[in-house]
């Protein structure tokens, strides 16, 4: 996807603070933090959203996860805990047609949201 933000960001040719990346995601800084910790958390494969995984797909899922617990035990907020978000579609808030989620930490954060 040529004209996608999220792939520019992985491919090198659009900045981004980068926390973590293997060969199958990328973890970087959320440029509009909404917490003191905000990472976003993305397969390299692009995916629109999350109505485009496929069950074949889907231990991408999990990976993500594993590697969000990983961040949260290693940077010590798996303490106060935190808060994984994934926004799907218009009505789900999603803006960036990248599948991703959201990694919040270092605050109390409210629930429900919006
Ligand atoms: P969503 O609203 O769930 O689609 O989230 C998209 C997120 O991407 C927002 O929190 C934006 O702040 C973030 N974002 C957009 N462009 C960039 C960028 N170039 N680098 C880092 N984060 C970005
Ligand atoms: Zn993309």
């Amino acid at each position: 996807m040529s004209d996608c933000i999220f792939c520019s960001i992985i491919k090198g040719s659009i900045p981004a603070q980068i926390e973590f990346e293997d060969d199958r995601i990328m973890v970087f800084k959320d440029i509009n933090p909404q917490a003191p910790i905000h990472f976003l958390l993305i397969p390299k494969q692009h995916f629109d959203s999350l109505m485009e995984v496929d069950s074949k797909d889907g231990d991408i899922v999990a990976h993500i996860y594993m590697v969000a617990k990983n961040i949260a035990r290693q940077r010590g907020f798996d303490r106060n805990g935190f808060r994984i978000v994934m926004n799907c579609g218009q009505d789900g808030g999603q803006t960036v047609q990248h599948i991703h989620f959201h990694l919040l930490a270092g605050r109390s954060l409210q629930w429900p949201r919006g």
